[in-house]
């Protein structure tokens, strides 16, 4: 940035979430003068940590997927490994039909791999249940271009086993909608090893786990067999402190309440115009990161490089909250096992899936052993009424399905409600041309990279992995200019 006289190349990353934070962290060695500039007060975007009953926990993403090399690699570089802990259950369940069920463990995101394990849940009536054994005799038919979840799925399975088992999963990570979510993104394992299977059954077989074997960590390992690696894992002070790791940890200069209003290209580099419109501050870079989510990224190359700006206005992002409610452990009928569950749409219920906390994450119970923490997920693609409700009715929705599905009795001892407005990306039907799009748009433009949720998958490794591509962008957009022509 010129406002440095550095004499080194500059990178403006624009966007200190969990992407824009590690894409400055994995330049920290390169010799460049790395600026963060982060619109909002605080570092972190959808990585926070609040106190609820004088606990600390997370309010946005609580849970790392460790299967995923890139998240906890990232923790080992920082040299925080010591600070990860693992759940103690991952198993869940789900709220419909009356009570709370167990979810099978051969099911791959809801799509069962073993009809008889689906059976004995009760999570399908007899008539959905014998719509879904019908799927492994059906005749092949892989579509020809992308399709929605529901028409791949429920096309194979029925529209029953999407509603209560598939569309709870992937609400899950997208607040979105089986008709709108985009079967090849959304689920790209599976629709790789369907191409190799006849049926979908079979091809979600060949993803998980034997029906011998453990499938998740807290379910019990066979004595002779070692444990499996864990499948999530967490920091000891919450996700939530991550961000402010890598800040500390990059070298750069990070700075909040520092929103970019424009991108343009100079002769030589890139013009940011930043801050109020009443006093905007202009800085110079010579590379530039967009870590912001895409309706941001989309503003800000209007004009710059356009077919990616309309391809990024093309996602929508759906909005939701996060209850977390305090209970005493004593107002709960009986011990509270599994991690939490989740709750069908078409239940209607204000809530849409539950983490017991401190059953899931025990070291959470350290500093209250009395007390249980239980974070409610609100909101779905569409459902922005419920979220036009204050926190204290908010709070009392939540926490009247809670006592429903639980029997928790009485009022929780404390609550906190955090809103996040725009909170998640929608991978609709043809999401994966609509990121080829941007990605070639943004390649045509030397020194521009970009990274987040967005694009390759929303949750956290992912974000790291695109934050790590884009930092490999600029390293050799550097790289190319250092040499002589
Ligand atoms: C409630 C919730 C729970 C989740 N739970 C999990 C979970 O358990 N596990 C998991 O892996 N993932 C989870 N996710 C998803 C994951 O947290 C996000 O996808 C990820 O954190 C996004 O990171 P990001 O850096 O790409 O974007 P963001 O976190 O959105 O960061 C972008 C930043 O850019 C800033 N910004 C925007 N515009 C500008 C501008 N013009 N100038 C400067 N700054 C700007 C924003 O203020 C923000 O800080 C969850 C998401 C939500 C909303």
């Amino acid at each position: 940035m010129t406002e440095t006289g550095s004499d080194r190349p500059t990178v403006a990353v624009i966007g200190a979430g969990v992407s824009g934070l590690s894409a400055a962290f994995l330049l920290r060695n390169a010799g460049l003068d790395v600026t963060v500039l982060e619109g909002s007060p605080q570092l972190g975007g959808k990585l926070a940590v609040s106190e609820v009953g004088g606990i600390a926990v997370d309010s946005g993403a609580e849970a790392l997927l460790a299967r995923r090399p890139e998240g906890t690699g990232l923790i080992g570089e920082l040299g925080l490994s010591g600070q990860l802990e693992v759940p103690g259950t991952t198993a869940a369940g789900i709220w419909t039909r009356g009570r709370i069920r167990s979810l099978p463990r051969r099911q791959f995101m809801g799509v069962p791999a073993d009809i008889a394990e689906l059976a004995g849940t009760g999570i399908l009536s007899e008539a959905g249940l014998a719509r879904a054994a019908q799927e492994p005799t059906l005749p092949d038919g892989e579509p020809a271009t992308d399709v929605s979840v529901t028409s791949r799925v429920g096309g194979r399975f029925g529209a029953e086993l999407v509603d209560r088992l598939v569309e709870p999963l992937l609400g899950g990570v997208y607040a979105g909608r089986c008709d709108d979510l985009s079967f090849d993104a959304t689920l790209p394992a599976l629709a790789q090893a369907a191409r190799r299977h006849h049926s979908l059954t079979d091809a979600a077989a060949s993803l998980v786990p034997a029906s011998h074997g453990p499938a998740s960590p807290g379910r019990g390992a066979a004595p002779d067999q070692p444990a499996p690696a864990p499948v999530f894992a967490t920091l000891a002070g919450g996700l939530g402190t991550l961000p402010g790791a890598l800040a500390a940890a990059s070298g750069a200069r990070v700075r909040t309440s520092a929103m970019v209003r424009e991108l343009a290209r100079t002769p030589a580099g890139w013009r940011l115009t930043v801050g109020s419109a009443h006093a905007p501050e202009v800085l110079e870079a010579d590379a530039v990161i967009i870590a912001v989510p895409a309706v941001a990224a989309g503003r800000l190359l209007a004009g710059v490089a356009e077919p990616a700006a309309s391809a990024l206005r093309e996602i929508r992002y759906a909005s939701m909250a996060v209850v977390t409610l305090a209970y005493p452990v004593a107002a709960f009928p009986g011990p509270v096992t599994g991690s939490g569950f989740l709750v069908p749409a078409v239940d209607e219920r204000t809530i849409k899936a539950v983490t017991f906390s401190t059953v899931k994450w025990p070291h959470l119970r350290a500093t209250r052993p009395d007390l249980h923490i239980v974070r409610c997920s609100v909101g779905r693609l569409g459902e922005d009424a419920v979220l036009q409700r204050d926190d204290a009715e908010l709070a009392a929705l939540a926490a009247a399905d809670l006592a429903e599905a639980t029997g928790v009795r009485g009022r929780p001892a404390d609550a906190r409600v955090s809103r996040w407005g725009g909170g998640l990306p929608q991978y609709s039907v043809g999401h994966l041309g609509r990121v080829a799009r941007i990605r070639a748009g943004i390649a045509s433009q030397p020194g521009l990279a970009v990274c987040g949720a967005a694009y390759d998958g929303v949750g956290i490794p992912a974000c790291i992995a695109t934050a790590r591509l884009a930092a490999e962008q600029v390293l050799a957009y550097h790289g190319s200019r250092a040499r002589p022509a």
